[in-house]
């Protein structure tokens, strides 16, 4: 665990946005499953909060850290991750690297249309790009089962899923056994992005750490579950040091 820091019991990879990428183009040559989730503060709040929850992001194979909480958290536990990793960035340097190659992409997540707009976005930046498969992300549970065989059968060996935390952690904790991707990457309201019915923030704000700032703006209604990042800092504070690092 030298190369992972123990946040309230989630241990987070020391990696940044290029090495994440470098794992996950790793992770293509074996032949299992491999899961990515990028927690932000809220998200180690509530696995701090929910133990069956944070066993899920423990078993993740790649966790990296999405919001600038998360990277002021391991400064302050001495184990420092150099940036912030968040899931969206992570992505876009994995679809770079995969563009023109053999590798295949299924969106899943958003509302309807929102995976096939992102589609028809991504391929024109990425124009080589193979995307075998769109699904949105509102259905009941009685439809995993064909959810799973519509991705196995597309072929993809990449699966971005972007329900939210925690659904899209806790889809893959009951489904990943069954599903054929090499990786899948939980990577929240990114589909959104790509699809321009969500904005990022602009690069000032997330290069000073200040994107909270910029989507509390624009959505003021986001203040309940911003406040999880004082929370956050708090309980970082006061026990944060009791988790041991390895
Ligand atoms: N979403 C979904 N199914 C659901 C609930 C949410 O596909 O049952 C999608 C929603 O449309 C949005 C994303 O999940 O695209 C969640 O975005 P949000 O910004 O809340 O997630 P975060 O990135 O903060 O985890």
């Amino acid at each position: 665990m030298k190369d992972k820091v123990n946040i309230l019991g989630v241990n987070v990879d020391m990696l940044n946005i290029q090495q994440s990428a470098d794992r996950i183009m790793q992770f293509f040559n074996e032949d299992k499953l491999h899961k990515v989730y990028t927690p932000n503060s809220e998200i180690i709040m509530a696995a701090y909060k929910d133990p069956e929850f944070k066993n899920m992001l423990n078993n993740a194979d790649l966790l990296t850290a999405d919001g600038i909480g998360v990277v002021y958290a391991s400064k302050f536990l001495k184990k420092p991750i150099a940036e912030r990793a968040a899931g969206y960035d992570i992505a876009c340097e994995v679809l770079k690297r995969i563009n023109g190659t053999s590798h295949s992409l299924f969106l899943f997540g958003g509302k309807p249309g929102v995976a096939e707009t992102a589609k028809e976005k991504l391929l024109e930046q990425y124009p080589d790009l193979k995307i075998v498969g769109c699904r949105n992300g509102y259905f009941k549970d009685e439809e995993d089962a064909d959810i799973v065989k519509e991705i196995n059968s597309s072929g993809a060996d990449l699966l971005f899923v972007c329900l939210g935390a925690p659904k899209q952690e806790k889809w893959l904790a009951k489904n990943g056994d069954f599903l054929g991707v090499r990786v899948a990457m939980g990577i929240g309201g990114s589909l959104d992005v790509f699809a321009g019915t969500a904005e990022r923030a602009p690069e000032f704000y997330c290069k000073h750490g200040l994107e909270w700032f910029y989507r509390l703006m624009k959505e003021p209604k986001r203040i309940g579950r911003q406040m999880a990042l004082p929370k956050f800092a708090a309980t970082v504070l006061v026990h944060g040091k009791k988790f041991k690092q390895d």
